[in-house]
């Protein structure tokens, strides 16, 4: 498969990666035979995450006898130094290494945590100690929140970042991925399938193919899932005429209800907990029963108490129908979710 360097990082990386949330969801032998079929068919990037219940593991398991072939992008999710530096341990012993390629700062979604971060006893000090200490090789962020991705991606401290990319959650096109460009950092885009909610896996993969420095990070559960996408990625990714009508067609049905989980529309007077709820479907869709936390069900419950204020949709960016939108995955839950749990 044809690679892509990977910004400043200098990494060589195949043109997709492999998301890892997924691959909890198969049992464990299965999942790595995928991840094994992914490696055959030359994709050398696999993200991943100590917080995917055991993706690390199912990775590491797949991964033995060819470590130096893969470039593994793992994240932490800062609470503090002694947390942060135990859980890359965990990822070490998980992913049956001794480096981690890309270690990213987990969802800095907004300015304040953006700020602790940079503390002289923040992540970014215990990233810079991991960095001489040679467990992690390069440091990287996600977030989801355009204005914090522009602040990092100038600051020169981070060599890659993780956000959210689709052909309808599509602001990066103009608002970061220049700016990715100008100061050569690897941009590795998230929810390329809109968290499973674009069932248009070759016109997904098509769009994002379009940037040169995107390289996307399909979720992956089946050895079709991975065929199918390495067969887009070896064709030819000229959007057609109809291309575009489609994703202009799913642009119209899709593109207010999408979620960025950028937080903005936060605090809700009612104390709901608007992102989680906004993205159930997707949650349940990637991460199915197993991942599905007891913690949902209060979200639920609070969701049901919306008075339709209207406050959130006037804050938040991307000017989604919030409100219905809410009452559809409550919907969802209520049919879906409920009886499979
Ligand atoms: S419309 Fe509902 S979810 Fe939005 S702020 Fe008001 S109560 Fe909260
Ligand atoms: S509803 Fe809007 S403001 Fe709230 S997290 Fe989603 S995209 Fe952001």
């Amino acid at each position: 498969m044809e690679t892509v360097r990977l910004g400043k990082t200098g990494l060589m990386v195949s043109r997709v990666g492999m998301g890892g949330i997924p691959l909890i969801r198969p049992p464990f032998n299965r999942a790595v035979k995928v991840i094994t079929r992914a490696l055959d068919l030359g994709i050398n990037l696999i993200d991943t995450s100590p917080g995917y219940d055991d993706s690390e593991v199912r990775i590491g398991k797949a991964i033995a006898g060819r470590r130096d072939d893969i470039v593994i992008v793992t994240k932490t999710r800062w609470s503090s130094k002694k947390q942060a530096l135990k859980g890359l341990e965990i990822s070490l012993r998980q992913l049956n290494t001794y480096y981690i390629d890309v270690w990213l700062l987990q969802n800095v979604s907004t300015f304040e945590a953006y700020e602790m971060l940079l503390q002289p006893d923040g992540a970014l000090s215990v990233a810079r100690e991991a960095l001489e200490s040679g467990k992690v090789l390069h440091i990287g962020i996600s977030t989801h929140s355009m204005a914090v991705a522009q602040k990092a991606v100038a600051s020169g401290f981070f060599e890659v970042i993780m956000f959210p990319f689709n052909f309808v959650t599509n602001h990066a096109e103009e608002q970061l991925v220049p700016l990715t460009n100008k100061h050569d950092v690897g941009f590795l885009a998230m929810k390329p399938f809109a968290g499973g909610q674009l069932a248009e896996a070759d016109l997904a993969m098509k769009y994002l193919l379009q940037f040169n420095n995107v390289v996307p990070l399909p979720g992956i559960e089946t050895i079709e899932n991975i065929e199918e996408i390495v067969e887009v990625v070896e064709g030819s990714w000229k959007l057609t005429k109809q291309d575009w009508q489609r994703i202009e067609d799913i642009r119209a049905k899709q593109g207010s209800k999408l979620c960025m989980w950028c937080e903005y529309c936060k605090p809700c007077p009612l104390g709901i907990n608007i992102p989680w709820v906004m993205n159930i479907e997707s949650m349940w869709i990637l991460w199915g029963a197993k991942g599905f936390r007891k913690f949902f069900l209060d979200f639920i419950e609070q969701a049901k108490t919306c008075d339709r204020c209207g406050e959130c949709e006037e804050k938040c960016p991307y000017q989604l129908n919030i409100m219905d939108t809410l009452a559809e995955q409550i919907e969802f839950y209520e049919r879906e979710i409920k009886n499979n749990l």
